[in-house]
């Protein structure tokens, strides 16, 4: 069986390594220039589901050299007001090993790691534009440099403007959120870790401020002799009608904006914020995918963002990637050793859009600007709720206990899942 994967993104290099470690013809074709080009460097939280696809699809050396590139583990969840006022700080249980593990990581990194060993199976400068179905039943992929390739399955891991799924599914809805995000890094220092809230390092932070206002903070450590310089990374979130608009801002000017709404934030926040190295700084309006409804499978499919694009909330658009990656690479694995392709195809979609638009689902939750904390009246009350709610589960540990056993069971699903299938 030959394979053709269009995107070297999260879930494309995952498969192609699942791919060619169980034998199958694999080629992967990349739109950007070099492996490190257009990628912006944020942070990416894998989950116990990611790491045990990357586990399950990378050579044992490779996952080994991704685990090097990863910063010091998350320890605790950290929330708090925007003026660092405490809501809930609780501990992350410590991992069990490092194929189940959460893992801090940086998208440029990572796909430096995962690179490794696939020299031979991903081009760059190839930028996918269209396929075709032949009568043989193979599926042709063409590119914007007039070539083509043929195979015998087309995977789309094009991420969120996916051309494979404009052609295959061409129904499929990508819609705002209406909220908005930006970004920015700056580097970590004694005098910068000083301006975290308590219990700011080693954990990630996450600020709920009037209006609906939402501020994330991410600190990487990197003790394994560097894949980066260590860093601190906000994101400052609110729905679009709370920004000035944005279009045509350099990035200096989308700092200054988060500056000019927060300037009742705590100064130390402010600061952080202020000294966040502009070349670093970006702006996203949110957008995610609509539930699709079921289609006949085929042998073009996708993973990933390209069928179900989901918010940064809850942080499970990567792993939700890498999940797909490592049920695909099964089920395309058993079609190479003689199950109907399209069949395999259609198992993995099945279970792929159940687990997959429940975490769009949940991600939406997270960051939805039409959400009744963004309102003006409504909004203080929802948030003052919200802030007791959190009050009350942190001053009650058995409470807190559940929740946050029930958000670590959101991140690890793929055991019940092989479970199923075998059961199966
Ligand atoms: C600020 C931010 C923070 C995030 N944090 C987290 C987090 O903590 N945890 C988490 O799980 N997720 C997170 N995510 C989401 C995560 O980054 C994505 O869900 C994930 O990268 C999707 O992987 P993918 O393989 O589907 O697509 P991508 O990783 O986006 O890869 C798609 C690839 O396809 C290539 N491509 C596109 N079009 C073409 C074409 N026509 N021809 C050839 N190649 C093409 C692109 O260049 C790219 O390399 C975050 C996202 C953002 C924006």
């Amino acid at each position: 069986m030959r394979a053709l994967i269009i995107g070297a993104g999260t879930g494309g290099l995952c498969l192609a390594h699942g791919l060619k470690k169980a034998g199958v013809d694999v080629a992967l074709f990349e739109r950007d220039r070099t492996p490190r080009s257009m990628l912006i460097g944020f942070r990416v939280g894998i989950s116990p589901d990611g790491s045990k696809a990357l586990h399950s699809c990378l050579p044992p050396e490779v996952f080994a050299e991704f685990v090097r590139t990863t910063a010091r583990p998350v320890r605790r969840i950290n929330m708090r007001t925007e003026k660092y006022g405490e809501l809930l700080v609780a501990d992350l249980p410590p991992a069990v090993d490092e194929t189940r593990s959460e893992k801090s990581v940086s998208r440029i990194a990572m796909r430096t790691a995962l690179l490794n060993g696939l020299e031979d199976v991903v081009r760059f400068d190839k930028t996918f534009t269209h396929y075709r179905h032949n009568d043989d039943g193979t599926v042709t992929a063409f590119f914007a440099d007039g070539t083509s390739e043929t195979g015998d399955v087309l995977v789309g891991a094009d991420g969120a403007q996916s051309k494979v799924r404009k052609q295959r599914l061409p129904d499929a809805k990508v819609v705002d959120t209406g909220i908005t995000s930006i970004a920015g890094k700056l580097k970590m220092t004694p005098e910068t870790l000083a301006l975290l809230p308590p219990d700011g390092d080693e954990a990630v932070t996450l600020l709920y401020g009037p209006k609906g206002a939402f501020v994330i903070l991410h600190v990487m450590h990197f003790d394994n002799g560097g894949a980066e310089d260590d860093y601190i990374m906000w994101g400052f979130s609110a729905a679009h009608d709370k920004f000035p608009d944005l279009r045509g801002m350099t990035q200096d000017q989308l700092k200054q904006v988060v500056l000019d709404l927060t300037p009742n934030y705590h100064p130390n926040l402010r600061e952080l914020f202020r000294r966040a190295n502009p070349e670093t700084v970006f702006e996203i309006r949110i957008r995610t995918s609509e539930k699709l409804p079921p289609w006949q499978a085929s042998n073009v499919t996708m993973i990933g963002d390209s069928v179900h694009l989901m918010t940064p909330g809850r942080g499970i658009g990567a792993n939700t990637a890498l999940r797909d990656a490592e049920l695909l690479c099964r089920k395309l694995v058993e079609a190479h050793h003689g199950k109907d392709l399209v069949e395999a195809v259609s198992e993995y979609e099945r279970e792929m859009v159940e687990y997959g638009f429940e975490a769009v689902l949940a991600s939406r939750e997270q960051m939805d600007g039409r959400g009744a904390i963004h309102k003006p009246v409504i909004g203080r009350v929802v948030l003052a709720c919200f802030r007791t709610f959190l009050r009350v589960t942190n001053a009650l540990p058995p409470l807190k206990r559940r929740m946050m056993a029930r958000d670590m069971a959101d991140r690890d699903h793929v055991d019940s899942a092989h479970e199923v299938v075998h059961a199966r």
